[in-house]
């Protein structure tokens, strides 16, 4: 056990994160596989006192936290960007409906969608649901996040958003540990002596509002008045942008707590200087909050408009701050530029699926596991592959019969609504069901058995084969039958992932 109160050098920012949960006597974690927060993860769950398990969706990981927290623990929910969208349902609401100790959600941004279906900024949620948002850029500010968002979250009765980005969880700082009270604050039950918009307004009156304080007065927010240009900056690109403030000899307003703005502090900051850089990553949730004819930022073009930021993209814009309208060209990535298209493994046991699928010609949806593979060469058969568990709603949308590709983890995590959906309303399509039991493109978490759930439901609609007894002849003439046959069906194939499997780079 890690003694509270010392100061620490060269922690990694994982390892900040678990020392903020200890020191804040955390005892539920939840957590849903993805890059780049499996390693944060999984350094939660080597610690048994913190109840780290990994859960099915996003959704089900806030909803457990918010059962800790009405009984007085402390819980902490670790997802990526994109499972914040599926936690945002009960996130937002949670906000009026009160809750008791502290939640801290912390979101992992893909900054470039490097192993992700999007790009997308976690800080937006902030605005929508009302909640405190920090955007840590060393250690130390993660390991501050973490405790005082649980310490925040707690007085203001709503969840706090920590987003934190792959290079900030990886890069090594020194820490400064405290010890955040255990209160076992449990939800107050007069809450419901309020109507739903009751509930709200008295949230605004008095969470949400002593949130804006905290936030000017909070030491992750550090201004330093220099020259007449200025930056602005949050999350990891501030440690960019501090490097070339004091070079310059420029003004530096680094923001750690980004939600609620500090109105006060950007205006004093803002106050004098000729222009104003904004600096964050992925999109420009400050700018937008700042703008006036001195910012600049990505939305005047002096910044790219997506993806991460370096030293040479903040350089080149401060050397051309002076001028109005955008200043840059944008090169569109493409698969061949940027090098790799993931394909599957060599010797996957699911080979001879793909390979009939592609010759029955119609169309195909896929998601976010291993069927995106599918949407590259050389199969490139899929026409939509979107997020995880959507492939069988999709292809009950197509206007002819057409084939959903999905695993196992994917059905368990949001797809199994949308095939009751489909089944009792008469949809036609066909379902290929991959079990593989495990999260096979995050990480291969285990995953249980669904070949008997599924069987139990669909009936004589479900056909189960392992994949060891397949050809590609055999795959074809069976979808081909069931494609023929009206109804939805399902075609559930199982099969293990090969030891040290490695997916292909098809372009490679
Ligand atoms: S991870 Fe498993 S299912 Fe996915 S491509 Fe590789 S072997 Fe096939």
């Amino acid at each position: 056990m890690l003694r509270p109160d010392v100061e620490l050098k060269n922690i990694a920012g994982v390892d900040a994160a678990y020392m903020a949960l200890k020191d804040a006597g955390v005892r539920m974690v939840r957590g849903v596989p993805g890059y780049p927060i499996n390693d944060l993860f999984t350094r939660f769950q080597k610690d048994e006192g913190l109840n780290a398990e990994w859960v099915f969706n996003e959704k089900i990981a806030y909803e457990m936290a918010v059962g800790a927290s009405a009984c007085g623990d402390r819980a902490v929910v670790v997802c990526k960007h994109v499972g914040v969208n599926i936690l945002a349902d009960p996130m937002i609401i949670s906000v009026s409906h009160s809750i008791g100790s502290g939640i801290v959600v912390i979101a992992g941004d893909d900054v470039g969608a490097f192993m992700s279906s999007d790009e997308q900024d976690s800080r937006w949620y902030g605005k929508l649901a009302e909640i405190p948002v920090f955007d840590p850029s060393t250690p130390a500010e993660v390991y501050d996040s973490i405790l005082g968002g649980l310490g925040l979250s707690e007085r203001i009765s709503a969840p706090v958003l920590v987003r934190v980005v792959d290079v900030v969880l990886r890069e090594q700082g020194d820490i400064s540990r405290k010890v955040l009270p255990v209160r076992h604050k449990k939800l107050d039950r007069s809450i419901w002596d309020y109507t739903m918009f009751g509930k709200h307004q008295k949230y605004l009156l008095e969470g949400w509002s002593q949130a804006a304080e905290e936030s000017e007065r909070s030491p992750m927010n550090r201004s330093s008045k220099k020259g007449a240009i200025g930056i602005i900056s949050s999350g990891y690109v501030s440690n960019i942008a501090a490097g070339i403030a004091e070079e310059k000899g420029l003004s530096h307003l680094a923001l750690g707590f980004v939600n609620p703005l500090p109105r006060g502090l950007v205006d004093d900051f803002l106050f004098g200087l000729d222009h104003v850089l904004v600096c964050e990553e992925v999109s420009p949730f400050l700018e937008e909050q700042v703008h006036m004819p001195k910012v600049r930022g990505r939305l005047t073009g002096h910044l790219p408009r997506a993806g991460p930021l370096d030293e040479e993209s903040v350089r080149n814009a401060l050397d051309n701050i002076s001028m109005q309208g955008g200043i840059r060209d944008v090169e569109l990535e493409t698969l061949a530029g940027r090098g790799y298209a993931i394909g599957k493994c060599d010797e996957c046991p699911y080979t001879p699926v793909y390979d009939a699928i592609k010759m029955l010609n119609v169309p195909v949806a896929g998601d976010a596991g291993c069927s995106i593979q599918a949407a590259n060469p050389p199969y490139s058969m899929l026409i939509v592959a979107m997020a995880l568990g959507s492939a069988p709603s999709v292809a009950c949308g197509f206007n002819e019969k057409g084939i959903a590709m999905m695993g196992d983890y994917a059905l368990l995590h949001t797809g199994l609504p949308a095939l009751l959906n489909a089944k009792y309303s008469g949809k036609e399509a066909v379902v290929v069901l991959f079990a593989n039991r495990e999260a096979a493109m995050t990480g291969g978490q285990t995953l249980p058995d669904v070949t008997g759930l599924v069987k139990d439901i669909f009936k004589e609609d479900c056909v189960i084969s392992d994949s060891g007894d397949l050809s590609t002849d055999k795959v074809y003439g069976d979808l081909k039958k069931l494609l023929e046959a009206k109804g939805l069906k399902i075609y559930v194939v199982t099969g293990s992932c090969p030891a040290g499997r490695k997916h292909k780079n098809m372009l490679a």
